[in-house]
């Protein structure tokens, strides 16, 4: 059994991929090929923002978001510990402050009330300027936009979305990618919607931060080719994955629709026995990944092996214990919330592709591990 399955999507896209890349390697344009535009707008379409910029990985989204932002020394910028490492590795590459707010238990993500608090703090101790919040739909549920979003305004601060999880989820009839004015996510292949290899996207409305990133995306060139009005990086797309992002994007609508199918069929079937993921009433999520909790999670993780269910644990160690953090001074049962979390999660075999059979033989495999 696949933890993910990216053959049976292989086989559905497999023509229609293959003459995509046929088309690519007639033209020869692998970098910055058509294309890339036609996915960009493609992407812009269906998130619903003016302006996407492809990129070369949902981490390189994040950075380049903080770059065109200008984000540098001196500066807190607020994010959750509950995460993919490079939310908070971005901040700290361009030498600000990652500091760490905790979660709300219901949703793992970050809680609005505790940022408040944590903003108010470090503003009152005047040693780093606050200047922002990186929001991350965790697990394929979009954050709390409208109480992050008027904290940041009571503040002054920006709001970057990290949707690396989330393409496909909505939060109040909005699409993930839109929820904030600067938004970033990844096509790494196991994301919801990947391509074979590095990918990811920048999403904004603001035709001047557009500009902006696609000059950074693209060693900060300026309207030359050999002018470089500022420092950027190598962050483009290939053409050869965004011809498959394009395949995959034909399906991407049945896929979210089947996503909640097996989130549906797993809710059924284990809400009684372990703690099921919640969904807040004004979101969908598109179920990058199905969490639960329980206190034999080692037990349960055992027992799915020896049936052959591979699970993961997303994430074993909160950010702000973590090594590479060490320097900002952290300890256990700073965060507890986040901490408690890490210690309990499992994360189930999640994707479009998970016939029923498979999944009621892993809900009766956890019953009977639980039971
Ligand atoms: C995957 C992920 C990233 C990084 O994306 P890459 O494409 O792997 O660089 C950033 N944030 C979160 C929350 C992620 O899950």
């Amino acid at each position: 059994m696949d933890f993910i399955d990216l053959k049976t999507q292989q086989q559905l896209i497999r023509a229609d991929l293959e003459a995509r890349w046929q088309r690519v390697l007639a033209h020869g344009q692998y970098i910055m090929g058509p294309e890339i535009q036609e996915l960009e707008e493609r992407l812009a379409a269906y998130v619903g923002v003016k302006e996407v910029v492809a990129c070369s990985s949902g981490t390189d989204a994040l950075l380049l978001a903080l770059m065109a932002l200008e984000v540098g020394p001196g500066e807190a910028v607020f994010t959750t510990p509950f995460t993919f490492v490079a939310t908070a590795e971005v901040i700290a590459l361009l030498g600000a402050r990652p500091i760490f707010v905790d979660i709300e238990e219901s949703t793992f993500n970050l809680d609005p009330e505790a940022l408040a608090r944590q903003i108010k703090m470090v503003q009152q101790e005047g040693k780093w300027r606050p200047r922002g919040i990186i929001a991350v739909d965790l697990f394929g549920q979009p954050a709390a936009y409208d109480r992050i979003t008027a904290v940041a305004e009571a503040y002054g601060l920006f709001v970057v979305e990290d949707a690396a999880q989330s393409f496909g989820a909505t939060y109040k009839g909005r699409r993930a990618g839109s929820l904030a004015p600067l938004a970033a996510t990844s096509f790494f292949p196991a994301k919801p919607l990947g391509c074979y290899g590095d990918g990811g996207a920048v999403f904004t409305s603001d035709p001047e931060l557009a500009d902006r990133l696609r000059s950074l995306r693209n060693h900060g060139q300026g309207r030359q080719r050999y002018e470089h009005v500022r420092l950027g990086l190598n962050g483009r797309l290939d053409t050869l994955q965004a011809a498959v992002l394009l395949a995959k994007l034909e399906i991407f609508p049945q896929e979210v629709e089947r996503r909640q199918e097996v989130a549906a069929r797993y809710h059924d079937g284990l809400r009684d026995l372990v703690r099921v993921p919640e969904i807040a009433p004004d979101c969908t999520s598109v179920w990058a990944q199905y969490s639960i909790r329980t206190p034999q999670r080692q037990h349960l993780q055992q027992q799915l092996q020896a049936a052959g269910i591979p699970t993961a644990i997303y994430y074993p160690v909160p950010l702000h214990l973590q090594p590479a953090f060490q320097y900002l001074g952290y300890r256990p049962g700073d965060l507890p919330v986040s901490e408690a979390c890490a210690q309990d999660i499992l994360s189930l075999p999640m994707h479009p592709y998970l016939t029923a059979e498979k999944q009621d033989f892993i809900i009766a495999t956890i019953r009977r591990a639980l039971g």
